[in-house]
């Protein structure tokens, strides 16, 4: 079932999609050469904490997991790209690291994922990741009443496939408000024209991800990190966006 939501719901939310932009922008600061996952985890941990918010991960466990989370950010390195497990790891020069944090406040949740590259990027990645970022803002600009999800999904895919990679069909964007994954699902490939009409009220998560080789995945020994098939590195970019008659509008962007 789709919740749509009333003003002052849409503006409990923006509060939460607050709260995860700053943290995700301490941390895109804070993810160095040297720095473990487990620092970073700890960070996030403090700021929930502090804020008094929920994490949605925390003792999550939905079916294509290994029983229930117990960390508050999904930490993504190289070849990881969803669901990554934050484990005992240090940083390296190079390495492409996917962010992606989802809490509540008072009831209302917000879910936001961005990649950064820890030191100096490989020219490959870093195009990898803006394809990921202009596929997002690609999937917003059609954020439109009366459009449909097949819009959004065809959005993603148009920039994904003019860059060259393959789109996986598995993962992808959701509803979001009350709890962090809602209808409708939005697939990160689709036709446009088809699907879901989208209407003011509507709050979705979008998350273009691409593997630089392919679009097949393989879950890691972990039992929840999602890795590329082929080892390929990857990236992801995520918003919560709120559909109104006014346009769309980021939820999980500071300012
Ligand atoms: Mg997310
Ligand atoms: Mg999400």
């Amino acid at each position: 079932m789709v919740e749509l939501k009333t003003a002052n719901e849409l503006a409990r939310m923006r509060v939460t999609g607050g709260f995860v932009a700053e943290v995700l922008a301490e941390l895109r600061t804070k993810a160095q050469i040297g720095v473990n996952l487990l620092e970073l985890e700890a960070i996030v941990r403090e700021r929930i904490r502090q804020r008094g918010a929920v994490s949605c991960y925390w003792d999550y466990a939905p079916s294509f997991g290994r029983g229930p989370f117990r960390n508050t950010i999904c930490l993504s390195v190289n070849d990881a790209v969803l669901h990554g497990l934050p484990f005992d790891y240090t940083l390296r020069d190079g390495d492409v690291l996917s962010m992606d944090l989802a809490v509540s406040i008072d009831g209302w949740v917000a879910d936001s994922a961005t990649t950064v590259i820890v030191g100096t990027p490989d020219a490959e990645d870093a195009r990898l990741v803006r394809a990921t970022e202009e596929a997002l803002e690609a999937a917003i600009a059609v954020c439109l009443p009366g459009n449909r999800i097949g819009d959004i999904s065809a959005a993603i895919a148009g920039v994904a496939h003019a860059a060259g990679y393959p789109v996986n069909l598995e993962f992808g964007g959701h509803g979001l408000g009350r709890t962090m994954h809602e209808d409708p699902h939005i697939a990160n490939a689709g036709r446009a024209g088809r699907g879901y009409r989208l209407q003011p009220g509507l709050t979705i998560a979008i998350e273009p991800w691409f593997a630089r080789g392919t679009d097949r995945v393989v879950t890691a020994e972990d039992g929840w990190t999602i890795r590329s098939a082929d080892g390929s590195r990857t990236a992801h970019s995520e918003h919560t966006v709120a559909i109104t008659e006014a346009g769309p509008q980021v939820l999980t962007r500071i300012g």
